[in-house]
């Protein structure tokens, strides 16, 4: 650039001294002195002009070199923590087995979930979340450890790396990390505990790609988290075996909900004062062509797991709606709801929907919910389910007893009744320490003004007390088992008297 200035400065010296000689000799000194100061000041005009042009070009370039770098690193840093993303962990990953084939250290991946993240988002808001994530990512990456990775590889889910699995190494070092992560985390206005579970894949274990063995570590973090929570579990062979069979059970759940193999049963739901069938619950049941009946404990779990349950409960309502249309017009209704269900913001309307579409009245239908709906989704659960009240629908807080029995909450839980679970009913015969919760439980329901139902009446002495206390509603194998819309008209038809009152 400078030389750029020089040479055209030069030039218009040259190209003043030969206008000079050349005026010289014609005009005399003055005018060869006006050529001169202007061809200087063109000639620092087109330089400064040139300097300016170089400068903003320059510029450009510099910010152009930034944006690159900028991306660079985005292609391999996660913005939020400044950790290293997948792409980059999956980089190293290769690498450091490459080099383990050639001899060097064994790997081992770690690969950290945390436990109670979602909640922390849902009650505490995505700020709060970030502050988790945030502070976890400062845990993990302040843990010092030689040849060491740290990434995070999206959502709550974070991975360490160590090249060195001598001797239980990275089963310790997993241990360190959930006890770090254990520590509450502060967040803007106070702490939380959020915890950890992780899932631990060796390379020593057999030759492996990088997805193979992150992979691995992801079903040894399945397993931990269905079975032992807050721990550190090592992949073992035989766990694939078990994911392979979840997966094929999956691609069964599909192929069933698609055939309409999940059907509801009914069962009986009897108002204790005056012994009179007020409705039924709906229980959800796989009629499989191989297997059989099948539970719904053996798929309601895969159902909200694979995020299917949303589909399964609205064609069970839908057909429970249909199959009432036969039945006497006083009978309720009874559904269970999975706590899965309230992070889908258009459940209330969609439920409104099938019942106007059957023509079944709101008032004649109830939800049964379990607390951790309240807990887990507070927000959105309260909004769900205050729009569906607001319809008519009334709300029963499922196996009450069992989960946080909030007691605080009661007062402005948008809720209609207690459904007291049926171990404690079913204990109750046996156990004086059950019937003080059962008698507990329609005492605290009457001073909320809450009705309650008791579920799992099997003895006839057990219906007596509760009626004796003052329980509104019975459900027991005492009144009947569920059982299939066809058995429940054909039980209905014939009118027979409930099993207990004939007693
Ligand atoms: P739950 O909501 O507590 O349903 C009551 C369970 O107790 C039913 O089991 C019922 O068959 C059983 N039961 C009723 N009376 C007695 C009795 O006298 N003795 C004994 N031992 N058991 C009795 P089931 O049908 O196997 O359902 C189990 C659980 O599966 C239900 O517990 C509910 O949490 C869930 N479930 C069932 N259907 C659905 C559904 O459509 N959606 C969702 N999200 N969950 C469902
Ligand atoms: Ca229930
Ligand atoms: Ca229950």
């Amino acid at each position: 650039m400078m030389i750029g200035i020089l040479v055209l400065g030069v030039g218009a010296l040259f190209f003043a001294v030969a206008g000079l000689m050349a005026s010289d000799m014609a005009h005399g000194f003055a005018p060869f002195l006006m050529y001169l100061i202007t061809s200087l000041l063109l000639a620092l005009a087109i330089g400064l002009l040139l300097f300016k042009t170089h400068m903003r070009l320059r510029r450009a370039l510099d910010r152009s070199h930034r944006k690159q770098r900028q991306l660079h690193a985005s292609a391999r840093i996660d913005s939020l923590t400044g950790l290293h993303n997948r792409a980059a962990f999956m980089r190293s990953l290769e690498k450091a087995l490459e080099s383990w084939r050639a001899g060097g250290p064994p790997v081992a991946v770690l690969l950290i979930d945390l436990d109670r993240f979602k909640i922390v988002n849902d009650t505490h808001g995505h700020a709060a979340g970030d502050d988790v994530l945030k502070e976890t990512a400062r845990r993990l990456g302040s843990f010092q450890e030689t040849n060491s990775t740290v990434a995070r590889l999206g959502g709550d889910e974070f991975v360490v790396m160590l090249e060195d699995d001598r001797g239980g190494i990275p089963g310790r070092v997993g241990r360190r990390l959930l006890e770090s992560l254990a520590a509450p985390i502060p967040i803007q206005n106070g702490f939380v505990r959020v915890g950890a579970t992780i899932g631990l894949a060796a390379s020593e274990n057999r030759a492996v790609t990088g997805e193979e063995m992150l992979h691995a570590a992801d079903v040894a973090l399945y397993d931990a988290k269905r079975n032992a929570r807050g721990t550190v579990r090592t992949f073992e062979t035989g766990m694939d075996e078990a994911m392979k069979d979840r997966r094929m059970l999956e691609t069964d759940l599909k192929r069933a909900l698609a055939a309409g193999e999940i059907v509801p049963f009914y069962q009986p739901l009897i108002a204790l004062n005056g012994d009179k069938l007020i409705g039924f619950e709906v229980l959800a049941r796989w009629q499989h062509p191989v297997h059989g009946i099948i539970p719904p404990a053996s798929f309601i779990p895969l159902a909200e797991e694979s995020g299917r349950i949303g589909e399964m409960f609205y064609t069970l309502l839908a057909r429970a709606c249909d199959d009432a249309r036969n039945w006497p017009s006083d009978l309720r209704l009874s559904v269970n709801i999975s706590p899965t269900q309230f992070a889908e913001p258009l459940m209330a309307s969609r439920i409104l929907t099938i019942l106007s579409k059957a023509g079944f009245p709101p008032a004649r239908l109830e939800l049964e919910i379990t607390e951790s709906t309240l807990v887990d989704q507070v927000s959105s659960a309260r909004l769900i389910l205050t729009t569906l009240r607001n319809a008519g629908i009334s709300v029963a807080l499922d196996d009450f007893g069992t989960g946080y029995s909030s007691l605080r909450h009661l007062n402005d839980l948008p809720v209609d009744r207690l459904k007291i679970d049926r171990a404690f009913v079913a204990n109750a015969q046996r156990n004086d320490e059950d019937w003080r919760i059962v008698r507990a439980i329609v005492q605290l329901a009457g001073a909320f003004n809450l009705a309650t139902t008791a579920e799992g009446i099997e003895a006839p002495e057990i219906l007596s007390t509760l009626r004796d206390i003052g329980c509104d509603i019975g459900q027991g194998y005492l009144f009947g088992r569920p059982i299939s819309a066809e058995q429940t008209s054909l039980w209905l038809e014939e009118r027979r008297p409930i099993r207990a009152l004939a007693s």
